[in-house]
């Protein structure tokens, strides 16, 4: 099949090298003038790491990522818990994805610079338009632009009642030196705010990503600022010098988005499918968004591979096992982050349920075998 991947990020650079590999024409088209570089952290697990090793790309993940350190909990300066999460890394998101796109653009034909702006569906393929005028047919578009897919838009609808927000906004900042000294990463909640602190892993800096609950209301980067050196003086001595840093820090340095989740029922139209953040965002906050995108696009090879001549039937199975685990996943995360920027600790108890569903869904995870995996590297 003649396949376009609209957006070369995780998933749409996994889903562009898996169908090449499988023997379809793919060509890969991103927006952005170019591949990102550097960025804020990107957490992923060890699935997410077994589909990269199917790719043949365990090397770039190991060199753009180091293991995830310890991770603390603090409630109003008390500690709850210390865990670890095994097998999870924790990446520089832009160099990773960079480092990702460039290698399957030794395979697969990708142009950056080149923004989808229309699709038509027609008898027997499918047409993409592209801002600068052009127009290209195809037997299938796969959509893999990200949690504000044009192609979603398109193909599916408005986002009205297909993205879930809570209210939640994130702010995330990057502040020069570590946290109470020491490499390990801390989640403060105090006053109804979440703050996380993740060390870089190539210099001497911490992602401060804190999380707070603004209505309908937009905050000021400035406020947002106020609300996290809150959280680190209710938080204890230890935290309070990283006040100082913090305050430091050029509010228009750092970057705001707001929770989202896409929780429609379809991800396919007619030789349309979505992939990644376009079909199911989970939140970057989940540190699931990498293992949902990855896995998701080995899923749809393998069953494009089943049934190629029938891409709705493919898609439909498709979005069938992906939802098994993406769904759950969204309904903690949400429960977590609604908790935890709520009032009250008791709202925890409601997150027990969303956990035990999680839990099981990932212990069914099966990562599809790779039949487009001819060497590793
Ligand atoms: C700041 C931040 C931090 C995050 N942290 C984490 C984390 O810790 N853990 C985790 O698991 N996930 C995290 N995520 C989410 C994670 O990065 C994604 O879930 C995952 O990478 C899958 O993304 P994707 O490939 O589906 O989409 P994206 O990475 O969003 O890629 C979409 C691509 O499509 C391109 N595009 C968009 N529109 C068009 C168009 N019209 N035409 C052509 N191209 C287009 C864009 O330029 C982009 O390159 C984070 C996200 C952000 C923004």
């Amino acid at each position: 099949m003649k396949i376009l991947v609209v957006g070369a990020g995780i998933a749409g650079s996994a889903v562009a090298l898996m169908l090449s590999r499988s023997g379809h024409d793919v060509t890969v088209v991103d927006a952005a003038p170019e591949p990102p570089t550097g960025g804020f952290l990107l957490l992923f697990d060890s699935v997410a790491m077994e589909v990269f090793g199917q790719l043949g790309a365990t090397s770039i993940a190991e060199q753009h990522s180091v293991p995830t350190p310890e991770i603390s909990i603090r409630i109003n300066g008390r500690r709850l818990t210390s865990f670890t999460w095994p097998g999870a890394r924790l990446a520089r998101r832009g160099a990773l994805i960079g480092a990702l796109s460039r290698y399957v653009a030794e395979t697969v034909s990708m142009t950056f610079g080149r923004k989808l702006t229309g699709i038509e569906q027609r008898l027997g393929s499918v047409q993409a338009h592209y801002e600068d005028g052009s127009h290209e047919t195809y037997d299938l578009i796969v959509g893999a632009d990200g949690v504000n897919s044009t192609v979603r838009r398109l193909v599916i609808g408005p986002d009205d009642g297909m993205v879930y927000r809570n209210g939640r906004v994130h702010h995330w900042i990057r502040v020069p030196g570590t946290l109470a000294g020491t490499s390990r990463a801390t989640v403060l909640l105090a006053n109804g705010v979440q703050c996380q602190f993740f060390p870089y892993p190539d210099q001497d800096a911490t992602l401060l990503a804190t999380v707070i609950h603004a209505g309908d209301g937009r905050l000021e980067p400035a406020e947002l600022l106020q609300a996290s050196t809150d959280v680190l003086r209710r938080s204890g001595r230890e935290y309070a010098a990283f006040i100082e840093r913090v305050n430091a820090v050029d509010p228009d340095s750092t970057r705001i988005t707001r929770f989202t989740q896409v929780r429609g029922e379809r991800w396919h139209a007619p030789r349309v499918v979505l992939v990644g953040d376009a079909a199911h965002c989970i939140d970057p906050l989940s540190g699931l968004g990498a293992h949902g995108g990855l896995l998701g696009a080995a899923i749809l090879t393998e069953e494009l591979s089943r049934t190629p001549r029938d891409i709705w039937a493919a898609s439909e199975r498709y979005t069938r096992r992906t939802r098994r685990f993406v769904r759950p996943s969204q309904l903690f995360t949400a429960a977590l982050v609604e908790a935890s920027t709520g009032k009250g600790i008791r709202r925890y108890r409601t997150v027990v349920p969303d956990l035990v569903r999680a839990s099981i869904s990932y212990r069914n995870v099966r990562v599809p075998s790779a039949s487009y995996a001819p060497h590793r590297r």
